[in-house]
């Protein structure tokens, strides 16, 4: 922090001046590393400077230009108190530009809320927000907030710039410095008292997505287990799949896409022969090829399903070039799903290959072929495409990287499983409003027929609930059908239990009428004649 002049502010305020602040402050953040810098000044005087670390696992921009602000905020509450100007006459006015729009709204609408919110410290940097909105409602003066645009420098000189921007440069210049020469990685978070409490599991500090952390920390040891076992997974095994681009990758998706591949990948797909093992189906039957049990591997497997298939395969080709994959990875790959939709334990020949593709092949074949298709990729496939990302002169560094790349891959290929489920809904229940309902009655078709089938057990009374003809009955539309099942199978349980008590109450038993053949059972010495054989007459 540069203070040349510590009794500046003091000096000024005891002359009886107005004074206007500008203060702009800026975050920085890459990898797991973040920093901030601020800068103070009296209309173009420099004042005050700042720049420092931002903590935090993996920190993320907006969290470094929290800190900048909380900074900024913490310096003025301190010197105000250290120089005792509780209430400064005239108050000076402290107007503060930041180019980070949702951090001047979040301050903002938190500041001008009238009602006290408790869920707000399960908000991401509630720690930041709280520490912030605590100093700035304390100071002993108001701070104004205004929004500068970033990196206005690209195209124009610096000193070509409007003050304020120009000041935004140097915050960022402050930012950028401490990042690239001083910022460490971090996991504990210095406590700030305001927010009141802090979340820390096995030595890290949480800062956002309390709930799923939690959830995380509590079950992760049991849900691992689960999955080694299910899978047939050792644990060095199950390390090295990349668990962390699948979870970012499902977020590129729709919400029913989602919902869709969280399914399939802990196999809780609706597939008809899970319908059918609970009694929610007629048939586990697949329904375009009607002759092969409906797993989720058939979905995607059904011979009828070729065309998906081939379009899946070339659609990926072109997204893997898009994609700048490194050309073995894009064989390894087409051939590993070409294999694994048509044999669920392919294994792939790892001979004849270079060292580290023998090691991806290896890898890949202990976790399964087919396990690409729910996003297990070995931690293999995005070392090579880093290398090969770090090596291709064509390949801009900067803007690629081997996480991204399966991020990429991820999307196209759940996005084409989510299109087949589609098509597998449509042979299911059919594709316009004519088939759906054609659908609908041949599910209702046997419930009618069981109905009718009981007209001949029950009593001469009843007999008139199946008064209307079979035939009539299945050419009405699906839902009157479906409500005349519901409204009249309860009473066709009464009507049979009904004709089932008339008929013991009016009939004897038949044993009464009946002599008992022998009084009692064989003893041993007869049961042993009885099975003698018969002497031949000779
Ligand atoms: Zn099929």
């Amino acid at each position: 922090m540069s203070l040349t002049r510590p009794q500046t502010l003091r000096t000024l305020l005891s002359a009886g001046n107005e004074l206007i602040f500008q203060l702009t402050t800026d975050g920085g953040a890459r990898d797991d590393l973040g920093s901030f810098g601020w800068e103070i000044a009296i209309e173009r005087e420099i004042i005050w400077t700042c720049k420092g670390p931002t903590f935090g696992q993996l920190p993320g921009s907006f969290r470094a230009e929290s800190y900048g602000l909380l900074s900024a905020a913490l310096f003025l509450d301190v010197y105000f108190s250290y120089y005792d100007t509780p209430s400064p006459d005239p108050q000076p006015i402290i107007k503060c530009y930041i180019d980070s729009m949702s951090l001047i709204d979040r301050v903002l609408r938190n500041l001008n809320r009238t009602y006290v919110n408790p869920s707000r410290c399960l908000a991401s940097d509630y720690d930041l927000e709280s520490g912030i909105l605590f100093i700035i409602t304390n100071l002993p003066i108001a701070i104004s907030f205004f929004h500068v645009k970033s990196h206005q420098d690209d195209a124009v000189p610096v000193e070509a710039l409007p003050w304020i921007v120009q000041m935004n440069v140097h915050a960022d210049q402050l930012a950028t410095d401490y990042l690239d020469n001083h910022a460490k990685p971090s996991s504990i978070v210095p406590f700030i008292p305001a927010s009141g409490a802090r979340l820390n599991i096995n030595g890290i500090t949480i800062n956002r997505r309390f709930p799923q952390q939690l959830r995380l920390a509590a079950s992760g040891p049991n849900i691992c287990t689960h999955l080694m076992t299910r899978n047939n997974w050792t644990e060095p095994t199950f390390r090295s799949i990349n668990w962390t681009v699948p979870s970012k990758a499902l977020l590129t998706l729709e919400r029913s896409t989602q919902i869709f591949i969280i399914k399939f990948a802990h196999d809780h797909l609706p597939t008809r022969r899970h319908m059918y093992r609970i009694k929610q189906a007629e048939t586990d039957k697949c329904p375009a090829c009607h002759h092969i049990v409906e797993s989720a591997w058939h979905i995607f497997s059904c011979p009828r399903r070729s065309i998906w298939r081939e379009k899946l395969l070339k659609t990926l080709h072109d997204t893997l070039s898009h994609n700048r994959t490194q050309p073995d990875l894009t064989l390894i790959l087409l051939q590993g799903i070409r294999g694994a939709l048509s044999n669920p334990t392919f294994q792939m020949s790892a001979a004849n290959r270079e060292p580290q593709f023998v090691s991806l092949v290896n890898a890949q074949n202990k976790i399964g072929w087919q396990h690409i298709l729910k996003g297990r990729f070995s931690n293999r496939w995005l070392q090579i495409q880093q290398l090969h990302i770090r090596t291709d002169p064509d390949i801009d560094p900067t803007t690629q990287s081997s996480e991204r790349w399966l991020k990429q891959v991820l999307n196209h290929i759940w996005t084409s499983l989510w299109d087949v489920w589609i098509i597998r809904n449509a042979d299911l229940h059919g594709r316009d409003n004519a088939e759906q309902e054609q659908k609908r009655k041949e599910k209702l078709r046997p419930h009618v027929i069981a109905l009718y089938a009981t007209v001949d057990s029950l009593l001469a009374c009843d007999k008139p609930i199946f008064d209307t003809p079979i035939r009539d009955r299945l050419k009405a539309p699906s839902r009157e059908i479906a409500t005349w099942i519901r409204l009249v199978t309860p009473t066709v349980k009464r009507a049979l239990a009904d004709a089932k008590s008339y008929l013991l109450r009016t009939n004897h038993r038949i044993e009464p009428f009946m002599t008992i053949a022998r009084p009692d059972p064989l003893t041993r010495d007869e049961q042993v004649n009885e099975l003698r054989p018969v002497s031949r007459l000779d």
